[in-house]
């Protein structure tokens, strides 16, 4: 599948899908406390979505139920949301969410922590979070995808933490899932070759213990093999001139750093 580039017209209009996106998580966000349940953010942020003139990316892709992908602890990506998980002190979450605007797709996550959570997963998050901002400033034109994923695999190392490869970053635009796959390894100078237009959801999923994934019976929710904690946090990111310009971000904020 060849790569769509974007105009500057193409990327400002993305931002709103973005801007949505950034909005309904930040909001999912504040409501991960203990005693929630996953469906209950899973409603609020359909409202949330829908009221806004959004339309949730998720929802129906694939098949998938929900408008978010809720993950706690050992889950990765892909946690359909249930009125029988409810959220308590200790768990992290990963919630994922997009909101399509004037027919433009919008992708983020972040991982949330719920009541306090040990130093190490505190840890996890904060290395997760680090390798996802590398990896963004790492997406100028000149570049390759390698450098992307080697920026990824960087930081991980620096905190002993494993880098999930089953699943990667993608390219995004009318569709959530566009060209090229962006993985979260790779060797400097290697790969595609990075353009101005692309616009790419940069997402690192780290381990606290093995990398390797299993995919449980509902065909979606994706776990950690030894079971140990995983963190997930993504951001969508246009490749211009002057660099990576955040696209799934509020207003004043498109500038990783
Ligand atoms: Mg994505």
């Amino acid at each position: 599948m060849a790569v769509i580039l974007k105009t500057p017209e193409e990327i400002e209009a993305m931002k709103e899908a973005g801007r949505l996106s950034a909005e309904v998580l930040r909001e999912v966000g504040a409501r991960c406390v203990p005693g929630v349940s996953t469906l209950e953010l899973d409603q609020f942020a359909e409202d949330y979505i829908r009221s806004r003139g959004g339309i949730p990316t998720f929802k129906g892709y694939g098949g998938f139920p929900g408008s978010i992908c809720a993950s706690i602890n050992e889950q990765i990506v892909h946690g359909i949301p249930s009125s029988t998980v409810k959220l308590k002190s200790g768990d992290i979450i990963s919630i994922d969410v997009g909101a399509t605007v004037d027919g433009w797709a919008g992708d983020n996550a972040w991982t949330f922590a719920v009541g306090r959570i040990g130093h190490q997963v505190k840890k996890l998050l904060e290395i997760t979070e680090k390798s996802m901002w590398m990896a963004i400033a790492a997406a100028r034109p000149g570049n390759r995808l390698g450098d992307i994923g080697h920026a990824v695999q960087a930081v991980a190392k620096s905190g002993g933490f494993g880098v999930v490869r089953d699943y990667t970053g993608h390219g995004i635009g009318r569709d959530m899932h566009e060209s090229p796959q962006v993985p979260n390894y790779g060797l400097k100078h290697t790969g595609m070759k990075l353009q101005v237009g692309m616009v790419l959801a940069i997402e690192p999923m780290l381990t606290m213990g093995t990398h390797k994934t299993h995919v449980m019976r509902d065909g979606w929710l994706v776990v950690t093999q030894d079971g140990k904690p995983a963190a997930h946090f993504e951001k969508t990111v246009a490749i211009t001139e002057d660099g990576p310009v955040l696209v799934s971000t509020e207003p004043g904020r498109d500038r990783p750093l």
